[in-house]
């Protein structure tokens, strides 16, 4: 299943927030919004975390993994 990234630095926002939260959908929905309550001072309506789900993005995996085993060339 892909995870989903909201990124407080993809929207304008007067307190200068960087946070970043990933995890399946509908955990990022409830954490991102009671963040944006929390933090950023906006009203807890449903169509806070509409607005919420509407900014997030998948998940950015590398496509290149470190490989285990390749430690010891450090
Ligand atoms: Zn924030």
């Amino acid at each position: 299943m892909s995870r989903k990234v909201a990124d407080c630095r993809d929207t304008p926002n007067l307190v200068g927030c960087t946070l970043m939260i990933s995890g399946e959908e509908e955990e990022v929905v409830r954490a991102a919004s009671d963040h944006a309550i929390a933090v950023h001072g906006h009203a807890d309506t449903p169509e806070l975390r509409e607005q919420v789900r509407a900014t997030l993005k998948d998940e950015f995996v590398p496509s290149v993994a470190p490989s285990a085993g390749a430690s010891d060339t450090l």
